[in-house]
């Protein structure tokens, strides 16, 4: 469980940071965002250290949804694989695996896009919140353990147990905006 840093006596707000512009403000820990081959590399690594096996399947998978900068649906990835094979890959056996990168933080689901988003930063666990563009459907992450530990506090306030907050933002990305 990752919850415990909102309840800790000396628990300090955590990383604020985009995606996007790769700013970053202070940080309590050390959080590591990660892209190209590192990204796939650190994603093998946590994917292993958490018990699972990284396939060849797993891989393939992960490097195509690791190419989208917007969330991306388990068909649109099962078709581009489908393409680069010349074989058919079905679009379930797509879903069960990005549900195993979800429960292990490699990935994350949008649910107002009913679709995905890699995670980069899958060694270090975040309640993410995302900023999705109604215009071109560009998506940005921050991440504000304070703003997210409140709101877990407020749900367990109201007597829920595994509470997972799930913050999505739309609006006009920077370029739209213009
Ligand atoms: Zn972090
Ligand atoms: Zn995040
Ligand atoms: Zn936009």
């Amino acid at each position: 469980m990752a919850t415990t840093a909102a309840t800790s006596a000396n628990w300090k707000p955590a990383a604020v940071h985009a995606i996007s512009s790769g700013m970053a403000t202070a940080h309590k820990h050390t959080h590591k965002e990660h892209e190209g081959e590192a990204l796939i590399d650190a994603a093998k690594r946590s994917l292993e250290d958490q018990g699972e096996r990284w396939t060849g399947m797993r891989a393939e998978v992960f490097e195509e949804l690791a190419k989208h900068s917007r969330p991306v649906s388990a068909y649109d990835i099962a078709e581009n694989l489908s393409n680069q094979r010349g074989s058919r890959v079905a679009p379930n056996s797509v879903y069960r695996i990005l549900d195993i990168f979800v429960r292990n933080n490699l990935a994350n689901r949008i649910e107002s896009a009913n679709a995905f988003l890699v995670n980069s930063h899958p060694g270090c666990r975040h309640d993410c919140i995302f900023l999705i563009c109604d215009d071109c459907g560009a998506a940005d992450h921050i991440d504000d353990d304070r703003l997210t530990g409140a709101l877990r506090e407020a749900g367990q306030g109201a007597g829920y147990a595994e509470v997972r907050p799930v913050v999505e933002l739309r609006g006009m990305c920077g370029a739209c905006a213009k």
